[in-house]
């Protein structure tokens, strides 16, 4: 039964006998298929005790698919601690035996925002003239953590990172971790570590215990995981594990694929080789193997189309003038396809910026999606801070934005000076916005603050004045440029962590694009508040939108990969870092965005993007060249014909949403 449906390398793969084994195989050959088989295999067939078999997935979902396998073949529920990511798998661990590392079981692990707020409590304890923001420092702390740095070896914590200070508020943050019984993901890991480390007898025991382990995705463990897996090992090595080296592509957070390359040797273990893929059509296989056959640094391997009844269309190559127009092609495209079947459609982006105006058009098509792995546009945190600015120009009361922004960028306005403003407004029944500005008239504030609140009044002054007198895109850039917000980024990113930031300018300058559609300030906002309420309403979910790097493992029939243009894809610090090596984790992305598809793939570039008050005009992705031009629809590449399609197509064949959309917009004007 359970052999029935793999074919013969896959069936040598489930069968192998006890020792270490790797699979490593290229995107879509069923390696996924076959470690799920490999755990029914080992208990249907050689009675293995299914608790004992640790299997690591990349996903929750992942883990249910070979929870619900199991028990659907082998008829039996399958309750296992052992089987999950290595966060649910290590926290249940280290709830056992928190006692060990100074925990109460029943600890926290804490949000975001709770570990924030521990850094700032920390960084103030210790009366550090530090500039850099939470995240920069907790990113440096889980960067530590994933390299087995601990807290209290000072001269280790100092040699991995120039962060000024970090051995300091690295070793009190744990301390008062620990003092409020909580942790962090690093922990659930590192704690897990040190116990397995410091306590031969509990080491002991779970090496017993433990008879087998499969690990998929094995191309992307950072270092404290795969240490934690080789200490669970016991001297049989039963270790089963499925990769893929063209599929690493976290290596900017400290995966390394080392591990899966120097697997093989580092155990004797035999690699076998999956060649057939199931999952994409020819067209498909052929562009993916043509571009990552330019990564020089690869073990290298063929794919094979093994599943004839897919239908082989070719990929479609479009350009557009502008992202809007790719936007809206994105959303109609989708829109005539989905009412013929149920079929899945993915669109992966490189860059969280890209997806605004992609979740604009959907919504204006009335398409219900789902984004997976992140907040959408208008909820991320710089969008909805500078949204707090814009609110507060538009109507005095908002007391909300208020608060949100009033030492945001920090400008030195305390607690004490807002409950003074609270309190006043309170007393008073105004808003407090005018419970500042009396303050400030009857002189109510230290000399200090009265200065800094004045310059803060001052700039919503100015706001409120540009708002019937510019356009909404002037005012947006004025915002982010005046309140200090762009320089507080721009520092932050130089400091240390780029990455993070450059995001989220990204998603500043994406959010002055959306503004620049409207023509005020009244209509902008209330787009806004309907693009969230929207969101909240649609409960179908066969469209999904996310990040290349979130849709490792999965699969749909339609993939749209927009935005192939130099500088977005490969990204502009791919670009910059100059060497190959980011271009080459750039090109695996690429690979990995491909084979996602099963019939349909649809790339697209816009020859100029509009951002932050300039036109750019764009070159299309090196990546597109990779590809023989034989894999493409040639019938559909004219620039532009997309645009006079949507727009001037006949009544009888426009797309569902486009008439949703027509609709709408007759109602309500
Ligand atoms: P990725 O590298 O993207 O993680 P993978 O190698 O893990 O891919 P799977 O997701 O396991 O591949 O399989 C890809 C698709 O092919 C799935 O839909 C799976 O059900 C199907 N498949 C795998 N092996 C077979 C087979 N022998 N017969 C039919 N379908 C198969
Ligand atoms: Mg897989």
């Amino acid at each position: 039964m359970i052999l029935d449906t793999l074919n013969i390398e896959q069936r040598e793969a489930v069968v192998y006998p006890n020792g270490p084994l790797l699979v490593l195989s290229g995107a879509g050959t069923g390696k996924t298929r076959v470690l799920t088989a490999r755990f029914a295999y080992l208990v249907e067939k050689k009675g293995v005790n299914p608790q004992t078999i640790m299997a690591v997935t990349f996903t929750n979902k992942a883990a249910n698919e070979i929870k619900n396998r199991v028990s659907n073949e082998l008829n039996l529920s399958i309750i296992s601690h052992w089987i999950g990511t290595f966060h649910a798998i290590f926290s249940k661990f280290l709830r056992k035996h928190s006692s060990k590392v100074g925990l109460k079981s029943n600890f926290t692990i804490l949000d975001i925002e709770d570990q924030k707020k521990l850094v700032k409590q920390v960084v103030s304890f210790l009366k550090l003239d530090n500039d850099l923001s939470e995240n920069i420092i907790l990113s440096e702390i889980q960067n530590l953590k994933d390299e087995i740095i601990l807290s209290n070896d000072n001269k280790e914590v100092l040699r991995h990172s120039s962060i000024k200070n970090i051995d300091m508020i690295y070793s009190l943050y744990q301390e008062r971790l620990l003092e409020i019984n909580s942790v962090d993901f690093g922990d659930l890991l590192l704690h897990s570590y040190n116990i397995l480390k410091n306590n031969p007898e509990i080491l002991m025991s779970y090496k017993t215990f433990i008879s087998h382990i499969l690990i998929d995705e094995f191309q992307d463990t950072n270092v404290i995981q795969y240490e934690l897996i080789k200490l669970l090992l016991d001297d049989e090595k039963n270790i089963f594990c499925v990769g893929d080296d063209d599929q690493s592509i976290y290596a900017w957070r400290g995966a390394k694929v080392e591990n899966i390359l120097n697997f093989p040797e580092e155990f004797k273990a035999p690699v076998i080789r999956l060649t057939k893929n199931y999952r994409s059509n020819n067209s498909i296989l052929s562009a993916a193997s043509e571009i990552i056959g330019h990564n020089k640094n690869r073990l290298g391997k063929n794919l094979e189309c093994a599943n004839k009844q897919l239908e082989n269309n070719k990929i479609i190559l479009q350009s557009f003038y502008s992202q809007e127009e790719e936007s809206l092609w994105i959303a109609d495209s989708i829109s005539n396809q989905i009412s013929k079947n149920e079929v899945s459609f993915s669109i992966l982006v490189r860059l969280t910026a890209q997806m605004r105006s992609i979740e604009d058009k959907l919504i204006k098509y009335a398409l219900p999606y789902q984004i997976i792995g992140g907040p959408r546009f208008f909820e991320r945190k710089e969008i909805k801070d500078i949204i707090a600015y814009l609110k507060l120009a538009h109507s005095n009361d908002s007391d909300l934005s208020f608060e949100r922004i009033i030492n945001l960028p920090r400008r030195g306005i305390g607690e004490q000076t807002l409950n003074l403003i609270i309190q006043n407004s309170r007393d008073k029944k105004i808003n407090f916005l005018n419970s500042s500005r009396e303050l400030l008239e009857s002189k109510s504030f230290p000399q200090a603050v009265s200065t800094k609140i004045s310059v803060f009044l001052t700039l919503i002054d100015k706001c409120k004045d540009l708002v019937n007198k510019t356009n909404l895109e002037d005012l947006g850039i004025f915002i982010i440029e005046e309140s200090g917000y762009m320089k507080m980024l721009e520092i932050e990113k130089n400091t240390k962590k780029k990455l993070e930031n450059e995001t989220r300018i990204e998603n500043l300058k994406e959010l002055v694009n959306a503004m620049s559609e409207f023509t005020n300030l009244d209509e902008f906002l209330e787009h806004v508040g309907l693009v969230n309420e929207n969101i909240k309403n649609t409960e179908k979910n066969n469209i999904t939108l996310m990040t290349l790097h979130g849709a490792k493992g999965l699969e749909f029939d339609h993939v749209f990969l927009p935005g192939w243009e130099e500088g977005i894809f490969p990204s502009a610090r791919a670009l910059e870092e100059k060497g190959q090596k980011s271009l080459e984790e750039e090109r695996r992305l690429a690979y990995v965005g491909i084979t996602r598809a099963k019939t349909n793939l649809y790339l697209s570039y816009a020859t100029s993007r509009y951002t932050y008050g300039v036109n750019n005009f764009s070159i299309p992705s090196r990546f597109l060249s990779e590809m023989n031009s034989s894999v493409f629809n040639s019938s559909i590449s004219n620039e532009g014909s997309i645009k006079s399609k949507v727009k001037y197509i006949d009544d009888g064949s426009l797309s569902p949403g486009k008439k949703r959309m027509l609709e709408f917009l007759k109602k309500h004007k």
